[in-house]
């Protein structure tokens, strides 16, 4: 063909123009692609949604052949506040820094790795047996920190070259970031809400509704339902004797055992000032005491430390009643519980008395 030939001429331009329109076209449908994406991260509900879209469906949306989270969890917020772990897929929580260091140094973009460079952070990133020849590691920032990583991992040496651009990816990192964080603010505002705050067990509030819940299903599915108060003894001379802070430290404690004390599933809250309520759910009345005295018996057993390094002793009464006793709402239970404690209180304290009769 001679190059000169006006015809071929404009058989050349019109092949460029046909290449460069393609190329816009997949750019477009690339950016419809990531906008998608980008919404749905922003409308996500729980951790557990956002972990799915980003490890799931990106894998997927975007013919990946492996998608790994990385999040930094060093003091075991995102262990408590991800129910379901082990889920599949999950991320990986990391207790320090070290890892995501190790990928990306001090660097805050998004690192493209081509095969012949970096088999060493390949292997990292997914796992020595994964075998991915190319990726894209996106760090997840916020206010300048690494909160996390996000690995998108292909078998095709080509899927990821060091001549890309990566303004998609570290766009997506970005709101992955700020969803990440929203979602775990929510999850703190929402334990915060349903929680004491000196205790650590879960407030008068949650238990009221979490109450009406155990109890409909454990009438419908005929279980046993025990409940348990337990009220600190002579408390008031411990806050008179050693002072208010030290009366806390004691309630904080006694809140401590009685959470070691319990099963998935059961359900302890603050009632009150210093009296705890507990549920148990598929539990008989044999069961039910032996996680009272367990309880009751180490409050006895502990030495309370004050702040002065001192130490003193607590006790604490126990009123048991069952659901099987023909209780027909909740508050008949709970009454049923309330004066079992009485009957505990007025039989000396420091045992526990089931629907009326002393067990200890
Ligand atoms: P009993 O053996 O009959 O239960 O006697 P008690 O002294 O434990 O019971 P009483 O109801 O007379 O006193 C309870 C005390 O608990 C009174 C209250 O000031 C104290 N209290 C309630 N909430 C808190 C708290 O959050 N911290 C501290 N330190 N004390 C509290
Ligand atoms: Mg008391
Ligand atoms: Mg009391």
């Amino acid at each position: 063909m001679n190059a000169a030939d006006p015809q071929a001429k404009i058989q050349a331009l019109r092949r460029q123009l046909q290449s460069l329109l393609d190329a816009a076209k997949a750019n477009e449908r690339k950016l419809d692609r990531f906008d998608a994406l980008e919404r749905r991260l922003i409308a996500v509900e729980s951790l557990e949604e956002l972990v799915k879209l980003l490890l799931v469906e990106c894998r997927a949306e975007f013919g990946l052949d492996a998608a790994e989270l990385w999040l930094l969890d060093p003091d075991g917020e995102l262990q408590r506040a991800l129910p379901g772990l082990p889920m599949a897929p999950a991320p990986q929580l990391l207790a320090h820094h070290g890892p995501l260091r190790a990928l990306f140094g001090t660097a805050r973009t998004t690192r493209l790795i081509a095969p012949g460079h970096d088999e060493a952070l390949l292997a990292a990133a997914f796992g020595a047996g994964a075998r991915m020849r190319s990726a894209a590691l996106l760090p997840l920032v916020r206010q300048g920190l690494l909160i996390g990583s996000l690995h998108f991992g292909s078998s095709d040496a080509g899927r990821y070259d060091a001549s890309s651009g990566t303004k998609f990816l570290d766009r997506l990192a970005a709101i992955a970031a700020i969803a990440i964080e929203s979602m775990l603010n929510r999850e703190r505002l929402r334990r915060a809400g349903m929680t004491d705050g000196l205790t650590g067990v879960h407030n008068r509030r949650y238990f009221d509704h979490r109450s009406l819940i155990e109890f409909s299903q454990a009438v419908r599915h005929r279980y046993p339902l025990a409940c348990l108060f337990l009220d600190i003894d002579h408390f008031k001379a411990i806050n008179d004797g050693h002072g208010h802070p030290v009366g806390d430290e004691v309630l904080r404690q006694v809140g401590g055992m009685i959470l070691r004390s319990l099963r998935t599933g059961d359900l302890a809250a603050r009632y009150g000032g210093e009296e705890f309520v507990v549920l148990l759910p598929r539990t008989d009345l044999a069961g039910a005491r032996e996680v009272a005295e367990r309880i009751r018996l180490m409050v006895q057993a502990a030495p309370f430390v004050t702040p002065e390094g001192g130490t003193l002793s607590a006790t604490l009464s126990a009123g048991l009643a069952m659901l099987p006793a023909g209780a027909a709402s909740f508050a008949e239970l709970l009454g049923a519980a309330d004066r079992a404690l009485y009957e505990a209180k007025r039989q000396g304290r420091n045992r526990t008395v089931a629907g009326g009769a002393p067990v200890s």
